[in-house]
């Protein structure tokens, strides 16, 4: 079993800087958990104090039901892939992928075997005697992989594997690694900035900032039900659009726009109103609103608009073939029941 408990985890280092706040969260056995955020949020600092590489200032960090605080890297029965891919580059890819299990005195026919099988499933049979420097950015990041797999361990620590990757190669190693999650069955923790990447591959995500859980939860629940205005900002591309409003009633104003809210559970005069782009329509039906075309941005057959509404921004997606003929003053109606509001003091959502 390798699940795994963190449960009041600080990190404080030793010049007094806290880089993870109280981090609590349990990790199921074969889930594909993701820690994103933006650069110095402490993803790297968690995930090595679960690797054994960094100590726990404070807190309790579990694998299965072993307490592991003290428990050296070696024999937590972890691996872990560096951004860097850390191969050593006077050995070749198969000896590369057969040191770990020379260190542990596995018998050469028995590692012979497990290279070979790595090898298939990552394809790398063809590079098996090349040097790292005889490799692409993509094929070392496979032999790093391989390494990791080979030992077959409970839990795969992975560290920003892909940012060295150019995009196409990028795209393409992220299925790679959800189909290898899949086959090994095992428990990975992965890391990394790029929201999208965390949306397409986790279970289940957790956004930090700041060395603090914003919300660990599915990725559809972190687009529909964002707890906070950072999460709300943070996932979903483009970034939510944010309003500053007034409540009266179920109405919510500012400047020259109104929309009604379906039901308001909210105390709060003000609040800040958060719209994704995809709820954002320029049509005459139901029009409510009118709004100046800012700028048209054409992505393929998406084009994002940017539209001044009552002195605020908006953004818009649309067709591209729509888009091309947008400008002036248009009518905007917003999709009320996919709204969302937050406290404007705190950034909770709130309603
Ligand atoms: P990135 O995406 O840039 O790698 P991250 O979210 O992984 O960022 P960490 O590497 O965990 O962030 O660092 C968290 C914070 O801790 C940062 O502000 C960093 O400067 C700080 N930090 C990291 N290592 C040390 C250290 N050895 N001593 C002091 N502060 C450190």
């Amino acid at each position: 079993m390798a699940s795994l408990e963190l449960s009041g985890i600080n990190k404080t280092y030793d010049n007094g800087f806290v880089a993870v706040r109280d981090f609590n969260l349990a990790i199921q056995d074969k889930e594909f958990v993701v820690f994103v955020g933006p650069s110095g949020c402490g993803k790297s600092t968690t995930l090595r104090m679960i690797a054994g590489l960094e100590s726990i200032s404070a807190g309790e960090l579990y694998i299965g039901d072993e307490k592991m605080n003290d428990v050296p890297s070696a024999d937590r029965d972890i691996a872990m892939v560096f951004q860097s891919y850390a191969l050593y580059p006077h050995m070749t890819v198969y000896d590369n992928i057969a040191f770990g299990l020379h260190l542990r005195k596995v018998p050469k026919a028995e590692i012979r075997k497990k290279v070979f099988e790595v090898s298939r499933i990552l394809e790398l049979e063809e590079l098996l005697e090349r040097k790292p420097k005889a490799l692409s950015g993509g094929q070392k990041q496979r032999v790093a992989m391989g390494r990791a797999i080979v030992r077959e361990p409970k839990v795969f620590l992975m560290d920003e594997p892909l940012s060295n990757l150019d995009a196409k190669l990028r795209v393409q190693m992220r299925a790679e690694i959800a189909k290898l999650h899949k086959r090994l069955q095992a428990t990975f923790i992965y890391v990394t900035h790029d929201q999208t990447e965390a949306m397409t591959l986790g279970d289940r995500i957790v956004v930090m900032k700041d060395g603090v859980i914003m919300q660990a939860d599915t990725p559809e629940n972190l687009y529909n039900s964002p707890a906070n205005m950072f999460v709300a900002g943070f996932i979903g591309t483009p970034a939510m659009s944010f309003i500053d409003v007034e409540i009266q009633g179920n109405t919510l104003k500012w400047g020259d726009c109104e929309i009604v809210a379906p039901i308001l559970n909210v105390n709060a005069r003000v609040a800040v109103l958060g719209v994704r782009c995809e709820d954002v329509h320029i049509t005459n039906n139901m029009n409510q609103n009118y709004a100046t075309v800012e700028a048209v941005e054409m992505h393929g057959a998406d084009s994002f608009v940017t539209l001044n509404c009552g002195q605020q921004m908006l953004l818009a997606r649309m067709d591209s073939s729509r888009a091309k003929n947008i400008s002036g003053q248009v009518p905007v109606y917003i999709d009320i029941n996919k709204i969302h509001l937050f406290d404007k003091e705190n950034g909770k959502a709130i309603g």
